[in-house]
């Protein structure tokens, strides 16, 4: 039997078949659709083993007290142990002091019910999500400029009738490999690539020009860029004049940005900046595309309001083949932020602090607008306070690893270990599911069905494939199971039923699917937000017209150049930025369990500039340790050219030793609280002695 679905990992959601015959493992195979057109990348192809891996967990867990083992339970036993705790929490410490940290790889159903039971059924105000980590800092931004927060407000299809692209921070051809058809279509098209990186990496090396950026200097490149579009005539005065507003304040800042600055913070040339601002303003068509380089950091918000004031002031928005784009990193990293797990979110993007908004939402849940709380706080700030005075003493997590994947993790982990009761729903036992109280095993992607939002903002289908093993659940079933015994009916666990009720959750709202049904989505391959009714084609272009904020217009905003919360200094000597790796993904909860993909990329190694590796005496593949302010981390070194002299990259997917974020900074950015995962300073030394 062949079942049409999509690949369980990032937020290109590739189409793929998954093909089953009695007693042989499920099999990937290939399927056209729109988006990866039949390509997947490694993580794709091999995903479908996680499905009968030996490594699964089949029964809940539950540990009897703090530093004993956990021991297999019963369903009733471990539902209870999570009843009676929060209960008890409760009574002693007041609602908001359970927690709940959902995914950006939940479904929209399993999003959406999150987000009610904390708000329902919990009544706490303390829920927020591991896309806070992600894609936080481009929403803001796109919020303040467009009124509207869709990662890409176009489909990927029109990646490859752009003139230039100015790409920032992503490494597309490791992360997301299908899509990279698109940008050598562009290529093939006459296009020119810009990439911009600290790394020369795969992306950097397919395009017409790499700009090797000093790490945490992206808005004075784009305040520089758009010094010299102003100073060469490239801007577009009539687009400025009828669909934006605020561009005096921006011109202003920008006129003290003149090429030999921006060279000397930066270290790209003038010639080069000067290259890329012809690129950019001499296309009839261009797209900035942003991703997590220049978004997580302390200045996230401002570093993508500089390139927005850059696309703006190119009137480069709203037209085809053009536009400002975030490309989304998690499987459901769009559609997770619209639906209610963020702090001070309700579904459809409505916000808990408009009492028009809390009033619609609180009717849809058939509660009083009262008893809705109010938005709480931010992923780190969440965990960061866990077990302390004022902070939440239980936390429930589906979906996510912050043990891992939350920085400065040494701390975090230490906070999971303050909790009186921590509750973790996942495959397999995850770094954070070793320290749980409360283990549930859940149900895989392919064994159960529910929509997903990809990068593009296409609401796609997934089918179940196969049922779950005996006495695995789906969290649909476990929310609801729980919401039971908290004295709750009104949720159910059936997908269907839940996407209905999110239809009717989000009518009206920013992100409007009340036109959405599953059987439109399989047949129209996706239909784009927002589609506010049946008869709605969807929208997969935004902007044509008119922008989704009062006036109708785009906003610049006059940012200015703030440098990283941290840099290199004599006792921290190098830049240490993080990122992805081909074979694995995020916390490698899963890549991790996958023997080919291990084989592929087996541990944690560092790349280091080989002047650098010369001067510390270290050799390809020797160990070494790494020392922030934070913590330290060992890996084994990798000497490349590709990387300046100044920097160390490491990837994020490991655990124990060579886990990356023991050594990053939670420094917040002051809008989207996103931490600046992305620039840290750090020390080398050779061999693993501190
Ligand atoms: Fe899956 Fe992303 Fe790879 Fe596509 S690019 S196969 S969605 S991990």
């Amino acid at each position: 039997m062949t079942t049409a679905t999509h690949c369980p990992y990032c937020a290109l959601q590739c189409g793929m078949n998954l093909e089953s015959a009695p007693g042989a493992p499920l099999l990937v195979t290939e399927r056209s659709f729109p988006t990866n057109k039949g390509g997947l990348c490694q993580k794709g192809w091999t995903s479908a083993e996680l499905l009968s891996s030996p490594q699964r967990l089949l029964t809940p867990l539950v540990r009897d007290s703090k530093g004993g083992a956990l021991r297999i339970a019963s369903w009733e036993e471990a539902l209870t142990r999570i009843r009676d705790g929060i209960a008890g929490i409760q009574e002693r410490h007041g609602r908001d002091a359970i927690g709940v940290f959902g995914g950006g790889g939940l479904t929209n159903e399993k999003a959406y019910a999150l987000g009610k039971f904390a708000r329902v059924a919990l009544r706490t105000s303390q829920i927020d999500y591991n896309g806070r980590f992600c894609m936080s800092s481009a929403a803001a931004a796109s919020i303040k400029a467009f009124g509207i927060d869709r990662g890409l407000p176009f489909p990927i299809a029109d990646i490859a009738y752009a003139g230039t692209i100015l790409l920032i921070g992503s490494n597309v051809a490791e992360t997301m490999p299908p899509l990279m058809q698109y940008f050598q279509a562009q290529r093939d098209n006459g296009g020119s690539l810009i990439v911009v990186d600290p790394r020369s990496t795969a992306t950097a090396k397919a395009a017409t020009l790499h700009l090797q950026i000093t790490p945490g200097t992206d808005a004075a490149l784009a305040i520089g860029l758009l010094h010299i579009a102003i100073r060469e005539g490239y801007i577009n005065k009539t687009f400025i004049d009828s669909r934006t507003e605020g561009f005096d304040a921006v011109r202003q800042i920008a006129a003290l940005w003149w090429p030999a600055r921006v060279e000397r913070l930066t270290g790209i040339s003038e010639h080069q900046l000067a290259f890329a601002a012809r690129l950019l303003g001499g296309s009839s068509g261009a797209m900035i595309l942003t991703a997590r380089g220049p978004e997580q950091q302390s200045h996230g918000v401002d570093n993508v309001l500089a390139f927005i004031n850059l696309a703006l002031a190119l009137g480069k928005v709203g037209k085809p083949s053009c536009g400002y784009g975030c490309l989304t990193g998690q499987g459901n990293g769009q559609g997770g932020r619209e639906h209610g797990q963020k702090a001070d979110q309700l579904p459809g993007y409505r916000k808990l602090d408009n009492p028009l908004h809390r009033a619609y939402i609180a009717k849809v849940w058939g509660i009083d607008e009262a008893d809705l709380p109010a938005p709480g706080r931010s992923a780190y700030e969440l965990l960061d306070a866990m077990g302390t005075e004022g902070g939440v003493k239980a936390l429930l997590v589906f979906g996510s690893n912050p043990a891992i994947s939350a920085p400065h993790a040494g701390h975090i982990r230490s906070r999971l270990d303050a909790l009186d009761l921590l509750v973790v729903s996942d495959f397999f036992l995850s770094e954070t599911a070793e320290r749980a109280d409360v283990v549930l095993p859940t149900a895989q992607w392919a064994e159960e069905e529910g929509t997903m939002t990809n990068l593009e903002g296409r609401v796609i289908f997934r089918r179940r494939a196969v049922e779950p093993p005996d006495g695995v659940w789906t969290d649909l079933e476990i929310l609801t199971a729980l919401a039971g015994r908290l004295g709750f009916s009104k949720f159910s666990s059936r997908p269907r039923e839940v996407f209905e009720e999110l239809r009717r959750a989000t009518a009206g709202g920013v992100a409007d699917y009340s036109g959405i049904t599953y059987e439109r989505i399989v047949a129209e391959d996706g239909v784009f937000w927002p589609c506010p009714d049946g008869r709605h084609p969807g929208t997969p272009r935004l902007f044509l017209e008119t922008f989704p904020t009062p006036s109708g217009r785009a906003k610049f905003h006059p940012v200015e150049f703030h440098p990283p919360a941290e840099e290199p200094d004599t006792e921290f000597p190098f830049y240490l930025t993080t990122g992805r790796v081909m074979a694995h993904y995020q916390s490698g909860t899963q890549t991790r369990r996958i023997p080919m993909l291990m084989e592929a990329s087996p541990g944690a190694a560092v790349q280091i500039h080989p002047s650098m590796a010369l001067t510390y005496g270290i050799q390809e593949g020797a160990e070494v340790r790494l020392t922030s302010r934070r913590g330290s981390a060992v890996f084994s070194a990798q000497l490349t050219s590709s990387i300046r002299m100044d920097t160390l990259f490491v990837p994020f997917h490991f655990a124990g030793e060579g886990s990356a974020n023991l050594l990053t900074n939670p420094a917040l950015d002051p809008v989207s609280r996103m931490p600046e995962f992305k620039i840290c300073a750090v020390r080398l030394d050779k061999g693993t002695s501190c």
